[in-house]
């Protein structure tokens, strides 16, 4: 009953959204994503929809724990859908247990969300707290329509396949670091209520793969900030040994060591075949993980969710050649395995590559504001050569720095590529016309 619950709670809120869109357009309410808190809040000082949502998630999950994420979350929901659609296949994916868990979620967090921003606000001070609830517009966070989807199938679906159920909100989701602080204060929780036949039943329930079962007999409550309070585990519980209850935070008790990884979780006979951990790994795994997604990050119109999406999918394919995929021994494993080492080199190209990019693009615009302009030319050289996706930006500055050079030829030909590119763009006109006036009649 409450699964049915929770599943029309995700299937209603995002008609609600829909609805919302139908009859009131984008004016009302503007973009209430969670990225609002940051770039509005924390960097301005402005309440808008996003805010709103962020400070309602905030204080809701001191009481409830977190709600948002196990009944509310789009991501949540598409990952749901993955995992469902993978049983219906007969693909059981198991669920990695790496510290990437704890560091990478909050890396994002704070990498992306609150050190440019609070830097922001400290050098410029806000001019007061105003409110706006229309502003930015409902569309201003989301990628175009490919880029969407991908980060959907990426996100939504192969991490799911990759690293287990709930694998983006485990692995990734920023907004789920920022509500572990309230979560761990949270007054309902999964709580032992006694009984418990250590069958190992709400482990494997568990979305987020929380050892429920080591948790509740062993600090009485499941203290893991990741628990999103879906209440699959109290719903499965042959004893009704567990139950979602409220408790004074004054009379609770909080031991630090409560919240970290302990070596005797996982290790219960029923429940081990069902996870793999990458611990071992993890302290090459964070340095790659990190190198792939700041190679990626930003590229093709990239967000920071789908360029770490594939890099924490490609870092941990590299480590585990048989945690992920289907199980082995059957024709899929066999095919999976074969295809291992080919597909890695072929990861390792792109991401080098794209890397070098990357970096080139970083190197070229720093030296051109600079007006070191035979570094910045050889770095954006580069960028036109390696880069897929023609850009025109690269190529009017090219084309300004040529100029400025004295190399009108190669000036003409930049800018010449940017306007073919951006038809519109009125740069590239100004600069043509500027280089007529210089070529020799
Ligand atoms: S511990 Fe229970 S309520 Fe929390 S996420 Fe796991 S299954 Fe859901
Ligand atoms: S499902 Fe219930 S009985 Fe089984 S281990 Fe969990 S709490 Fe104990």
């Amino acid at each position: 009953m409450i699964q049915k619950l929770r599943i029309a709670s995700l299937v209603g809120i995002h008609l609600l959204i829909l609805a919302h869109i139908y009859y009131f357009g984008d004016e009302v309410i503007g973009s209430v994503d969670f990225q609002e808190f940051f770039h509005a809040f924390l960097k301005y000082g402005i309440i808008n929809a996003g805010v709103v949502l962020v400070i309602l998630a905030f204080v809701s999950t001191l009481i409830f724990g977190r709600f948002f994420c196990g009944w509310a979350c789009h991501f949540g929901a598409v990952q749901e859908l993955s995992w469902w659609l993978l049983k219906k296949m007969g693909i059981t994916p198991k669920t990695l247990n790496s510290s990437l868990i704890t560091i990478l979620p909050l890396f994002i967090l704070l990498n992306f969300y609150i050190a440019p921003n609070l830097h922001h606000a400290l050098n410029t001070p806000w001019e007061g707290i105003t409110i706006n609830l229309g502003m930015p517009d409902i569309w201003a966070f989301l990628p175009g329509f490919v880029i969407g989807t991908l980060t959907f199938v990426v996100d939504g679906f192969l991490i799911v396949y990759f690293l287990g159920r709930k694998g983006f909100c485990r692995y990734l989701c920023p907004w789920g670091a920022f509500l572990k602080l309230p979560n761990s204060l949270a007054m309902f929780k999964v709580r032992n209520t006694g009984g418990c036949s250590q069958c190992g039943n709400c482990t494997q329930s568990c979305p987020v793969g929380i050892d429920v079962s080591y948790e509740i007999n062993n600090y009485g409550k499941v203290t893991n900030t990741n628990c999103t309070s879906c209440l699959l585990c109290t719903e499965g519980c042959p004893s009704s040994a567990i139950s979602y209850k409220w408790a004074s935070p004054l009379k609770e008790n909080f031991q630090l060591k409560h919240y970290g990884l302990n070596r005797e979780m996982y290790t219960m006979q029923a429940i081990r075949d069902k996870f793999h951990s990458v611990h071992t790994k993890d302290f090459l795994l964070l340095p790659l993980v990190l190198m792939f997604g700041f190679a990626i990050d930003g590229l093709y119109g990239m967000g920071h969710f789908l360029s770490f999406g594939i890099a924490a999918i490609s870092g941990i394919y590299f480590f585990t050649p048989s945690a992920t995929g289907p199980p082995e021994g059957s024709g899929a494993g066999r095919k999976y395995t074969k295809f291992k080492k080919p597909i890695t080199a072929l990861l390792l190209t792109v991401f080098i590559w794209h890397g070098v990019v990357k970096f080139s693009i970083w190197q070229g615009l720093q030296q051109y504001e600079s007006n070191n302009y035979p570094s910045a030319i050889s770095h954006l050289e580069r960028v036109v050569k390696m880069y897929p996706k023609p850009i025109g930006r690269f190529h009017l500055i090219l084309a300004e720095m040529y100029f400025e050079s004295g190399e009108i030829d190669h000036a003409e030909k930049h800018a010449l590529k940017s306007q073919t590119i951006n038809p519109q763009h009125e740069g590239p006109k100004k600069l043509l016309e500027k280089i007529k006036g210089k070529s020799p009649k």
